[in-house]
C-alpha cells in the first residue's frame, strides 16, 4: 500500500506501527520519496479493517492524497516494524510547513521537573519545524539541518520507541544533546550561552533595546511594544517610517485588550499554522484614553501601527518564542529581520553583518536554517480567512488542480515574489519571497527557483513568466531550459482565483490591482477578462489616464490625482487653482509640462492608482511611505452605514471603456463642499461596487471571479460579493492564495500549458 499526501513528520508511521499491532498485522512501514510505503500480511478480513481504520484515525496533522492497494504473495514476516528510509523513486512525498509547538510540548517546558525544562528546541511529532530544516527527501534526520546533532540515550530511546510521542520525531532534540541559545552584543561577542542568554535577551527588550532573534524560519527585530520611544528607534534604524509592525502577544487575552477578537480570528490566532491575524484594535473610550472597551487597558501605541485602526497580533509558536514572551509577560514588536524591502535573514553572522546597525543584542543558536520563512499573515473577509502574505505555517503545501499537468516552473511577479512549481496535479507553491528590487531579494530568488526543482528532483518542461520583458524574473527565465511561457499579470491572478477555487469557464474576470504590464503597452490594472471555455478576452477597463513621472507616481497619490484631473479638464486645468493646492508652483511646472507633451506620463487604466488619486483628492494623503498606504487610508476612512454612491458611465465599445469622470466631477463638488473624507470614501468604494454589478449583468456570466491586490480591502470585497449575490451571481475569491502578486505564480502554472494562455 502505497500512502501519498503530507504523511511525513506528522507521525504517520508510529501510528501505522501501533495500529498494525492491535490488529496483530506482520510486515513493514517506510518512508519513501512518494509517501509512506506499507506491507501487510494477515487474513483478509484484518486486513480489509487495516484499509478501513487507516484514513479514518490518521493523525490529525496527515493529509491523505491517495491510498493506492496492491496485492502481493506473503513473504512470512514474523512482526511488524518501522523500516530505514529509501530515497529512489520519483519525489512527491509532501514537505510539511513548520508547526507550532503543540499542547504537550509546551507543559514540558514549563515543568521544572521535566528534563525538556525551559528547553527552547523541544518538538516532537505533531510540532517543530519541518520546511524551514529540510535538505532534501525524504525527511529523515539525516537531511535536516539536524544531522550534525547525535541523539542522546534518552532522546534516541524516545525516537526508538513506538509508544513514544518522540517516535521518529526527526528534529527531536534536549538540552543535553541539541541546539543551545548563545546572547552576542552587535559586534557578535558571546556575553552568555543557554538559558543565561536567553534571560540576558529578555533583560535587553525589558530595559527598551533592539533585539535580533533568530527564530524558526529567519531573524525577528524584537522590541518592548508599549515603548513607543523603543518603537520609534526601530523605525529609525530600520527605515520604515508609518508601515505598521506586527505585535507578538504573550496569550490570546492580552492581545483581547488591544484587539477585538471573533471566534474565528482566535481560532487562527491559536491554529498549528499560528500566523499573523489582522485584528480591528479596540476603540479608545472617552475620558480614558487607555481603557478599550470594559476595563482594559491597551498597552500598544499608535508608533506600533500609526493611523491604522488594526493591528498584525501573532501568540508564540516555537518554544524559543514562549520562553521569551513568559519572561515578559508584555507584548513585543516582532518584524522581520531585514532592512526595508530586504528578504529576512537566516544566518547569524549574515546578521550580524545586515543587523548589526539595526539590533542592539543577538539571541542566537546553532540549528541552521535551511531556507528563509516569514511570518504568514491572514485576515478574515467575509467570515472566511484570507492570506495576505502565505509563508510559515502553510507553504509548501500545494493547491491541488482537478487535472494533472506537464511540470511548469512560475516565476512569479515582480513584487511580492513567490515561485510556485507543479508536480502532476499538485502545485507547490513557494514561500513569500519579498520584491525583487534589492540584491538580496534577487539572490533569494534565484536560491527558491533553484530549491523546488531540487527538492522535488524535477526537471521542469515549461517555464511560465510574466509578460513585462524588463522585470528580473522574466530575465531569469530567459537563462533557464525549457519551453518559456509568458502569461499577462492579470490574466494570472484570475486564472490563480481559478485555481484555487476549482472553478471552470464561462466566467467573468476582476483583476484589480496597481500595476501589471498590458499587452497594448499600456499599464493595466482595472480590468475586467471573459474566460470562455478555451479562450480570454478583456471584456472591459477602466478608463486611462496619464502618470506623470510613472513610477514615481507610487509614491505619491496626488500624482495620481494630477493625471485624473487632467484627463479631465485638459488644459483648463491650471486655471483651477484650488485642485492643486498639494503642489507648490516650482512642482507643478514640470509634472504639467510632463502631461501636456504627453512625455514621461505613461497612460494606466490602474485600479490601485485611481484609489490613490481618489485618496489625494478626499485631502486624505498626497505621499506615501509605502505602498497601498493611501488606498489602506482611503478604506479606513469610510464613515460606515452610508449607501450613497458616485455614479460612472460605461461606452459601447469592445473592450467596454469603464468611465470614472461622472464620478470625480461629482467628487470635485463634495470637496468644494468641504463634505468629510470618510463619506467621499464610502461614496468611491460603493461605486467600485456598483461597477462590478454592472459588467457582471453586461456580461451575463453567472461566475465572477475576483482577485488582484485591491481585493485585499475588506469594505471592496463584501461589498462586491453581497451585490454580486443580490444579484444573482456568483462570485469566487481567494482565501489559502494571496489576491495580491503573492498568487501570480499559481496563475502562471494554470494557465503555461493552457489553450486559454494568449488573450484574444
Ligand atoms: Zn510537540
Ligand atoms: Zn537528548
Ligand atoms: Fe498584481
Amino acid at each position: 500500500m502505497v500512502v501519498r499526501g503530507a504523511v511525513q513528520g506528522v507521525g504517520f508511521r508510529p501510528f501505522v506501527y501501533r495500529l498494525a499491532k492491535e490488529l496483530t498485522l506482520r510486515g513493514w512501514v517506510v518512508n519513501s520519496a512518494q509517501g509512506v510505503c506499507i506491507e501487510v500480511e494477515a487474513a483478509p478480513d484484518r486486513l480489509a479493517e487495516f484499509a478501513r481504520r487507516l484514513p479514518l484515525e490518521k493523525p490529525v496533522r496527515a493529509i491523505i492524497q491517495s491510498c493506492e492497494t496492491s496485492h502481493l504473495d506473503p513473504l512470512g514476516c514474523d512482526a511488524f516494524q518501522i523500516r530505514e528510509s529509501t530515497d529512489h523513486g520519483d519525489k512527491s512525498a509532501l514537505i510539511l510547513p513548520d508547526i507550532a509547538t503543540c499542547e504537550d510540548c509546551l507543559r514540558e517546558v514549563f515543568d521544572p521537573r521535566d528534563r525538556r525544562f525551559r528547553y527552547p528546541f523541544t518538538n516532537c511529532t505533531n510540532c517543530g519545524p519541518r520546511f524551514s530544516i529540510i535538505e532534501t527527501l525524504p525527511y529523515d534526520r539525516a537531511n535536516t539541518a539536524m544531522k550534525n546533532f547525535a541523539m542522546c540515550a534518552d532522546c534516541a530511546a524516545e525516537y526508538r520507541d513506538p509508544a513514544n510521542r518522540r517516535f521518529h520525531a526527526e528534529p527531536t532534540a534536549c538540552p543535553r544533546c541539541g541546539p543551545q541559545l548563545q546572547f552576542w552584543d552587535s559586534l557578535g561577542k558571546v556575553l552568555a550561552c543557554a538559558d543565561a542568554a536567553l534571560r540576558h535577551a529578555a533583560e535587553a527588550i525589558r530595559t527598551g533595546k533592539i533585539l535580533a532573534l533568530k527564530g524558526l524560519g529567519g531573524f525577528q527585530l524584537l522590541v518592548d511594544a508599549r515603548n513607543a520611544a523603543a518603537v520609534q528607534r526601530l523605525r529609525d534604524r530600520k527605515h520604515r517610517a508609518e508601515k505598521p509592525f506586527a505585535v507578538m502577544f504573550p496569550t490570546p487575552e492580552q492581545a483581547g485588550a488591544d484587539c477585538e477578537i471573533s471566534e474565528l480570528e482566535e481560532g487562527l490566532l491559536t491554529s498549528p499554522e499560528a500566523p499573523i491575524v489582522l485584528l480591528q484594535r479596540t476603540q479608545r473610550t472617552k475620558g480614558s484614553p487607555l481603557l478599550g472597551g470594559e476595563g482594559r487597558v491597551r498597552a500598544i501605541p499608535d508608533a506600533v501601527a500609526p493611523g491604522n485602526p488594526n493591528l498584525g497580533a501573532m501568540l508564540p509558536y516555537t518554544p524559543l518564542h514562549h520562553l521569551l514572551l513568559r519572561e515578559l509577560d508584555f507584548p513585543v514588536v516582532a518584524t522581520s529581520g531585514n532592512l526595508s524591502d530586504e528578504p529576512i535573514c537566516i544566518d547569524e553572522h549574515e546578521a550580524l553583518a545586515r543587523l548589526g546597525d539595526i539590533a542592539d543584542g543577538f539571541l542566537v543558536h546553532d540549528r541552521p536554517i535551511v531556507r528563509h520563512v516569514d511570518d504568514s499573515i491572514v485576515r478574515v473577509i467575509h467570515e472566511r480567512e484570507m492570506l495576505l502574505r502565505r509563508a510559515r505555517g502553510y507553504a509548501p503545501l500545494p493547491i491541488t488542480l482537478r487535472h494533472p499537468q506537464p511540470m511548469v516552473l512560475a516565476l512569479g511577479a515582480h513584487l511580492k515574489n513567490a515561485v510556485a512549481l507543479s508536480v502532476e496535479r499538485n502545485v507547490f507553491v513557494s514561500q513569500h519571497i519579498g520584491d525583487l528590487a534589492t540584491k538580496q531579494a534577487h539572490d533569494a530568488f534565484t536560491r527558491s527557483v533553484a530549491d523546488l526543482p531540487r527538492l522535488y528532483e524535477t526537471r521542469p518542461e515549461v517555464i511560465a513568466h510574466d509578460l513585462n520583458p524588463d522585470y528580473l524574473s522574466t530575465k531569469h527565465a530567459s537563462q533557464l531550459p525549457g519551453r518559456k511561457a509568458p502569461v499577462q499579470h492579470h490574466w494570472a491572478h484570475i486564472a490563480s482565483c481559478m485555481a484555487e477555487n476549482e472553478v471552470e469557464p464561462p466566467l467573468l474576470g476582476v483583476a484589480w490591482d496597481g500595476t501589471g504590464y498590458g499587452v497594448d503597452g499600456t499599464i493595466w490594472g482595472g480590468e475586467f477578462f471573459l474566460v470562455e471555455e478555451n479562450s480570454c478576452r478583456r471584456f472591459a477597463h477602466l478608463r486611462t489616464f496619464g502618470l506623470p513621472g510613472g513610477d514615481t507616481a507610487v509614491k505619491e497619490p496626488r500624482r495620481s490625482a494630477l493625471g485624473l484631473l487632467y484627463e479631465i479638464f485638459g488644459d483648463e486645468l491650471w486655471e483651477q487653482s484650488d485642485l492643486l493646492t498639494s503642489f507648490s508652483s516650482a512642482e507643478l511646472r514640470p509634472l504639467s509640462r510632463m502631461l501636456m507633451r504627453r512625455i514621461n506620463s505613461p497612460a494606466t487604466s490602474s485600479a490601485g492608482r485611481l484609489f490613490d488619486g481618489v485618496a489625494a483628492l478626499a485631502r486624505i494623503r498626497d505621499r506615501s511611505t509605502f505602498e497601498g498606504q493611501a488606498a489602506m487610508e482611503l478604506e479606513f476612512a469610510i464613515e460606515p452605514d452610508t449607501e450613497e454612491s458616485y455614479t460612472f458611465s460605461l461606452g459601447d465599445g469592445s473592450p467596454i471603456v469603464i468611465d470614472w469622470e461622472p464620478a470625480l466631477r461629482a467628487l470635485i463638488e463634495d470637496r468644494r463642499r468641504n463634505m468629510s473624507a470618510g463619506r467621499i470614501a464610502a461614496r468611491f468604494h460603493n461605486m467600485l461596487a456598483d461597477v462590478v454589478v454592472a459588467l457582471a449583468q453586461r456580461a451575463a456570466k453567472a461566475q465572477v471571479v475576483l482577485s488582484g491586490g485591491c481585493f485585499q480591502n475588506r469594505y471592496l470585497t463584501e461589498r462586491v460579493i453581497e451585490q454580486l449575490r443580490a444579484n444573482g451571481f456568483q462570485p469566487f475569491w481567494q482565501q489559502r492564495i494571496p489576491p495580491n502578486d503573492g498568487g501570480i505564480a499559481l496563475g502562471q502554472v494554470y494557465l503555461a500549458t493552457s489553450a486559454m494562455r494568449e488573450l484574444t
